[in-house]
């Protein structure tokens, strides 16, 4: 994958702080790798925790004002920063794939996708709605106002540099909170990009702030803050579990959006045309690392042959894409821990001639719940086939899993759709649909995958306090 900066006017090298590009306080860098050829991209600043207050007490400052805009104007200015990232996808869509390794059509189809959170949440800020309640007294009156909860911190990941950073930077702005962005250190550029674009749409000064370097010593900053008001974070869900400790000091609000173990469940009445394509993008989206991958596919006896061969098929038949060195290793040996226990390999299994992080896309059959590739989240590109008899069966072994995020099932009977949906313990059911992510549904987990949804109407709330007022002799 080779893309050159074409002198992109949207490479920043600083971090943004109150509008300002700003160096670490001991001048402290990092550097930005291009994953797939392992060539430094630029250096950006090694910030901590004094620059994390910094940050913090910009935010802090911008939100009166930011918060006493009409919701009109926040939504102009939402709708100017959508607008900016269309005119700009080509560009950001570089960036995302120098540094984040994708392909660069994926990358900008990720900036399309990233930008319709922003468009969604433009027009949603012109509806966050109160209440009146109606009265239990003749002399007192009910309402509910509901306000923007106030700074906060935002955590997310490499896998999707932008869209994670817009489906929670979008609402919380609609809402009217000011935010404090720590994007993965391993892809910061496009994070800064589109922090630029945002200063050009109008959004004032500190009203959005970008810091990374050090992330756990960021992280305990905003943990620490009695200002930050809630943390929204994607990632792995061990760093979800410590980012929800640290809260508790000073009892603040988490929206967690952690790792899945997708089950894709094929039952003997499915489309198979129709399943074969479905799991193939529930599976190999970004190269299968994403959080709602399927990690498993349970497919019924009657159409297990048959399927595994049509899968298999399609599977040989994709282009490459590439990941990251340590997921590579991790899929090598949850395969080497499958086979040693009786899977068989039908499609790939090797690291890719392409060499240094490409793995090849691979399917492999008679996988039992026991292996650790039914249990461990894979996030590489991976398939395993388990068999199973009934649907009581299936059910059992896709809920089997302390997480809960993204489900997918095929079948043509529409009772055994609602039936098996409503028996998984996830957040989200695929339908006869691999693709399951879109800005106008809510997005999030059960069980250990997380608390709170983004996306959608629901995803205000993750930065709304529902404010009543009670309103006594009448
Ligand atoms: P992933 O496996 O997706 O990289 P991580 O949970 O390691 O998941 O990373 C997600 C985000 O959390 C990244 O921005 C990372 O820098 C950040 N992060 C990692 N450790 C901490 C921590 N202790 N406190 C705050 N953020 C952290």
């Amino acid at each position: 994958i080779s893309v050159k900066l074409n002198g992109s006017g949207l490479i920043r090298s600083h971090g943004l702080i109150g509008g300002k590009w700003t160096e670490a306080y001991d001048a402290k860098t990092f550097e930005v790798l291009n994953p797939a050829t392992g060539e430094v991209i630029t250096t950006v600043p090694f910030m901590a925790g004094r620059e994390t207050n910094d940050a913090i007490a910009s935010a802090q400052e911008a939100f009166p004002s930011w918060s006493k805009l009409t919701a009109t104007e926040r939504s102009k200015r939402l709708r100017k920063w959508y607008d900016l990232l269309i005119s700009h996808k080509e560009e950001l869509g570089q960036i995302i794939t120098l540094e984040q390794g994708k392909p660069l059509k994926e990358g900008i189809g990720e900036v399309a996708y990233a930008a319709n959170f922003i468009e969604f949440y433009a027009e949603e800020a012109k509806r966050v709605y109160g209440d009146i309640i109606p009265t239990t007294s003749p002399d007192r009156r009910f309402f509910v106002l509901k306000q923007p909860i106030g700074v906060v911190g935002l955590i997310t990941p490499w896998n999707f540099p932008i869209a994670m950073i817009t489906r929670k930077v979008a609402p919380a702005l609609a809402c009217g909170c000011t935010v404090v962005i720590k994007p993965s250190e391993l892809t910061p550029l496009t994070a800064l990009a589109a922090a630029e674009l945002s200063i050009q749409a109008g959004i004032p000064p500190g009203v959005v702030n970008v810091v990374m370097g050090d992330a756990p010593a960021i992280g305990e900053a905003l943990l620490a803050s009695s200002q930050v008001k809630t943390i929204s974070f994607t990632g792995s869900t061990a760093v979800g579990k410590k980012l929800m400790a640290g809260a508790a000091a000073t009892v603040k609000k988490v929206s967690l959006e952690l790792g899945g173990n997708a089950p894709c469940i094929v039952f003997d009445d499915a489309d198979i045309e129709v399943a074969v394509k479905g799991t193939l993008a529930a599976k190999f989206r970004n190269t299968g690392q994403t959080c709602i991958c399927a990690n498993r596919v349970l497919v019924q006896e009657g159409i297990y042959d048959k399927f595994a061969d049509a899968f298999s098929k399609a599977v040989k038949s994709l282009k490459m894409g590439n990941g990251f060195e340590e997921g590579v290793v991790l899929v090598e040996t949850l395969v080497q821990d499958a086979v040693s226990k009786g899977a068989k390999i039908l499609a790939g299994g090797n690291r890719h001639s392409l060499g240094f992080t490409f793995y090849e896309p691979t399917v492999i059959a008679d996988v039992k719940n026991e292996m650790r590739i039914s249990s461990e989240e894979v996030f590489g590109p991976v398939a395993p086939l388990l068999k199973f008899k009934t649907e009581e069966e299936a059910i059992h072994i896709a809920n089997d899993t302390n997480a809960g995020l993204a489900s997918y099932i095929f079948t043509t009977n529409v009772q055994r759709s609602w039936r098996v949906a409503e028996a998984l313990e996830y957040g989200i059911v695929g339908v006869n649909e691999g693709l399951v992510s879109t800005e106008v549904t809510p997005h999030g987990g059960m069980k250990q995958s997380g608390l709170g949804r983004e996306g959608s109407k629901y995803g205000m709330e993750e930065y709304l306090e529902h404010h009543p007022h009670i309103l006594g002799k009448w």
